[in-house]
């Protein structure tokens, strides 16, 4: 302040020393008033300059000034150069927080106070068709038009998330969201959705199991309760007798059947996966199913040509007695769905690749298309009078399904109405290898299907 003091003197000082060398005693007045407008005409130079650099936006190209201004210069960058520090670490505490938004699995909107779109994280613009550049500061009631969130959003009871049609979502593929409003800051709020779809799904398709097992229960014991109050109420010949309690035997031994393959499914879900340490001719799993199959023939009265094709031997990785379910399930259904005097033939063929496929061709009724991709689900049934004649449960191909998964296999079927069926179990080379017969000796297994 000082040396400005001084600068200011000496210029006066200066402007009245020439103005009285050049024009005595007057001309000291214009001397004087030409030092102050010098001093004056510098100072404006260099507010010239820092105005300049200010103008500029480029903080760290200081102009190199001296004085009170060079003072005002320096203190200036360094409250600019902190400012930048601090717009910086906001900007990238804003990243870093929209980050954790867009890693959200849920969806996150944002709405302003009038209820116009601010923000939203990826998974919402999915969940609700939105696209930023589009739909941003649109108002949501605009572009959620499910009258459910109409409703819900005028509310303003918020405490509570409401379930809503996902938009897209059509009545063959039913899309389910739930939203949840959220207020905060002054009238702004949050909207959080969440895909609710597969849960949905499951309760549908738990309540439907559930109605499903009632009815096949329901049925056999209506059966049965009429047949006990019979006995009880009506004093029957001794044949009427036997022939009643053996209605009631079928009829008992459909729930035992019922329950069992509720057990194997609920097992099958629940039990941890089958390892690949344990090895099994596949001849031997056929020989298991066979006899079951010859029993189940002769019950039906069916009399049906029913071979196990002989071929080189290979051994399967996995459960015996889950093989054995899904084989037997297979074998079983031939033999129920094909009429006497058809064949069924059971077969086990390599494939070039080392996977190797175990079939069961029946020269049955045969299933028409629409229904081969719905076979496996449970208590489905194409024939539904055929199934019950038979002691069908409607869970056979469930259970197959079931432990074809668990062993990583595949299922497929093939059928052609009124020629028959063929179910294949196609099993990963991992689980398969080839048992090699040496003379005398006997069969010795080695991994040529590997890989
Ligand atoms: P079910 O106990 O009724 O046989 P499954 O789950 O084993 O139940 O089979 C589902 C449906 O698939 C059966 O109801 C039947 O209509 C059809 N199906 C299964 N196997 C055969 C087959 N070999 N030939 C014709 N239809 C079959």
């Amino acid at each position: 302040m000082l040396a400005r003091l001084a600068a200011i003197l000496l210029c006066l000082l200066a402007g009245g020393l020439l103005g009285a060398w050049f024009g005595g005693s007057r001309g000291i007045t214009v001397g004087l008033v030409a030092g102050a407008l010098g001093w004056f005409a510098v100072e404006t130079l260099r507010a010239g300059r820092v105005l300049r650099w200010l103008r500029r936006g480029q903080p760290d190209r200081v102009p190199a000034v001296g004085g009170l201004w060079g003072e005002a210069l320096e203190r200036t960058r360094k409250a600019l150069q902190a400012r930048d520090r601090e717009l910086a670490e906001s900007k990238r505490r804003l990243d870093e927080f929209l980050a954790a938004m867009q890693a959200s699995p849920n969806g996150v909107i944002l709405l302003d106070p009038q209820g116009r779109i601010e923000w939203f994280n990826q998974t919402a613009a999915e969940q609700f068709g939105f696209d930023f550049a589009r739909d941003k500061a649109q108002l949501i009631g605009n572009l959620v038009r499910a009258p459910t969130f109409s409703a819900y959003y005028q509310g303003r009871s918020w405490t509570q998330e409401v379930v809503i049609a996902a938009p897209g979502s059509t009545p063959t593929r039913p899309a389910k969201l739930s939203v949840h409003l959220h207020p905060y800051g002054e009238g702004r709020k949050l909207l959080l959705s969440r895909d609710i779809t597969a849960v949905e799904q499951a309760e549908v398709m738990r309540r439907d199991f559930v109605a499903n097992v009632s009815h096949e229960i329901r049925t056999p014991l209506t059966v049965l309760t009429g047949f006990v109050e019979t006995l009880q109420n009506l004093s029957l010949a001794p044949e009427e007798h036997a022939r009643y309690l053996q209605l009631m035997a079928q009829q008992a031994q459909r729930m035992q059947t019922l329950v069992s393959d509720l057990l194997t499914l609920s097992r099958l879900e629940g039990s941890p996966l089958p390892g690949a340490g344990e090895w099994t001719p596949v001849s031997a799993l056929w020989t298991q199913c066979e006899q079951e199959a010859r029993a189940l023939s002769t019950i039906l009265g069916r009399a049906q040509r029913l071979t196990i094709a002989a071929a080189p031997e290979f051994e399967l990785a996995g459960s015996p007695n889950e093989l054995i379910s899904a084989m037997g399930n297979l074998l079983s259904n031939a033999v129920r769905y094909t009429p006497a005097g058809g064949r069924v033939d059971a077969a086990w063929v390599p494939h070039a690749n080392g996977k190797l496929e175990v079939s069961v061709r029946d020269t049955g009724p045969g299933i028409s298309p629409e229904h081969i991709p719905r076979l496996t689900e449970r208590f489905y049934r194409v024939d539904r009078s055929r199934s019950r004649e038979t002691g069908g449960t409607g869970l056979g191909l469930a259970i197959v399904k079931h432990v074809v998964q668990r062993h990583g296999a595949e299922l497929k079927v093939e059928s052609v109405v009124g020629e028959g069926s063929t179910f294949a179990i196609v099993f990963p080379a991992s689980r398969v290898r080839a048992v090699r017969v040496t003379d005398g000796a006997e069969p010795r297994a080695t991994e040529s299907h590997s890989g």
